[in-house]
């Protein structure tokens, strides 16, 4: 873990300073983060980052992940899809099955914190133990609430409100609750490995494992295999521009311990790739980051072309290795890229496959595309300000009658 001081270099001393003002006003309080995963999907890669470094600003900060068998993570994920829309079905026992999951797990997690933040709804019943417990409880929302299922609405709201404040990434997110409300992107971290400086060898390293050819454009989706992230439209798209652009596509990628929807995504990606040898698909296991890095900087054009999106930390990570990126419109995604500047929104296939086709043909475009794309994310999504959001988060929850709403 590299030392705070460390990213003065990128984002300057001022920002480094404040982190150590704000944190002295939680000097032996207790932050105890709780989610669903220790690896895979963003949530994950942030705490990653987040607890070492908010340790270093003598915050004791922790993370606790809550357990669960193949059923809960199947509700949890058909609850997930739900939430961005899809039409899923979810009994009522399912709904009790997954409360008393979280109850079993209420009952074992030790309760230390002073703020307890919990991460999407997968924990969110862990509120019960507020009234007997006190505390600080915060809900965090990382994923796309722009139209959720109703009736999922509904049952979590009964819960999302029983918290002090509510997170979301996204303005378009907010929905109408009894607890304020407050917005904070996530970020990404420009000293891990998966976004630090690597040299060529490591990037053709990378390159050469993976039978990659570097003397041919390459164009890359980072993403885990789910519907949402729409890896089969990536291929239709690559399918329609390859007569006129000699590339290569990669959608690498691997699973998370709570999406049990990745190994029928990864087979039908595999169906679809089948007859063109150009078309590579990497099934990559968790701490692939140094791989995810290298095969972010070799790629001409990067894509996201998800359906649905809670922020898109993949963006930022390509944006910031100054790579110009085609994303869709999509949840926190246009907070990230504004079109024809800092990169190419799009809303359909073929909407895609001519951007993409433009930017292979004009590679001093794409590359300005990029080149204002890092500079917007050292100024908007580094984790420094997420830190820093987070704190002032922190404190405010101390002074209910003053709360500070960010963004
Ligand atoms: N990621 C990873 N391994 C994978 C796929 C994704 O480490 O096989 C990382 C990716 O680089 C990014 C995060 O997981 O940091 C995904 O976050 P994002 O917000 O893009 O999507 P989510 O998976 O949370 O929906």
């Amino acid at each position: 873990m590299p030392e705070i001081k460390e990213y003065v270099d990128i984002v300057g001393q001022s920002v480094i300073d404040e982190l150590y003002i704000f944190a002295r006003h939680l000097q032996g309080k207790t932050i105890q983060n709780i989610n669903s995963t220790p690896v895979g999907g963003g949530v994950a890669e942030i705490l990653t980052r987040m607890v070492p470094l908010l340790r270093q600003l003598e915050i004791d900060a922790r993370w606790d992940v809550i357990k669960g068998n193949e059923r809960f993570f199947s509700i949890t994920k058909s609850m997930h899809n739900a939430l961005h829309g899809a039409a899923e079905n979810i009994s009522a026992d399912d709904l009790e099955y997954f409360t008393q999951v979280n109850r079993e797990n209420a009952a074992e997690i030790n309760f230390v914190g002073d703020i307890v933040f919990v991460h999407d709804p997968q924990p969110i019943i862990l509120i019960e133990r507020k009234q007997e417990l006190g505390k600080k409880w915060i809900w965090r929302c990382h994923i796309d609430f722009t139209e959720p299922d109703p009736n999922v609405m509904s049952f979590l709201k009964n819960y999302i409100e029983q918290y002090d404040a509510a997170v979301f990434s996204a303005p378009s997110f907010s929905r109408k609750l009894a607890i304020p409300q407050v917005l904070i992107s996530p970020s990404i971290d420009p000293l891990s490995d998966k976004n630090r400086e690597l040299t060529d060898h490591e990037i053709e390293t990378v390159l050469n494992r993976f039978n990659l050819d570097r003397s041919r454009p390459i164009v890359t989706q980072i993403s885990r295999f789910d519907y949402l992230k729409d890896p089969v439209g990536v291929i239709q798209v690559f399918k329609l521009i390859k007569r006129y652009a000699d590339c290569q596509l990669v959608l690498a990628g691997g699973g998370a311990t709570d999406d049990p929807e990745g190994a029928k995504v990864l087979e039908e990606v595999n169906a679809a790739a089948a007859d063109d040898p150009d078309i590579h698909v990497i099934f990559l296991p968790p701490s692939s980051d140094i791989e995810i890095n290298a095969l972010q900087r070799a790629s001409a054009v990067v894509m996201q072309k998800s359906l649905k999106e809670g922020f898109g930390l993949t963006v930022a990570e390509a944006l910031w290795k100054g790579r110009p990126v085609i994303a869709s419109a999509v949840g926190g995604i246009p907070l990230q890229i504004t079109h024809k500047y800092s990169g190419i929104l799009t809303y359909s296939i073929e909407g895609t496959a001519y951007y993409l086709k433009q930017l292979l043909n004009d590679p001093e475009y794409a590359e300005k595309l990029g080149a204002n794309g890092r500079e917007h994310i050292r100024n908007n999504f580094l984790i420094t300000r997420h830190i820093r959001d987070y704190l002032m988060l922190f404190i405010s929850l101390y002074h209910d009658e003053d709360m500070i709403y960010l963004g």
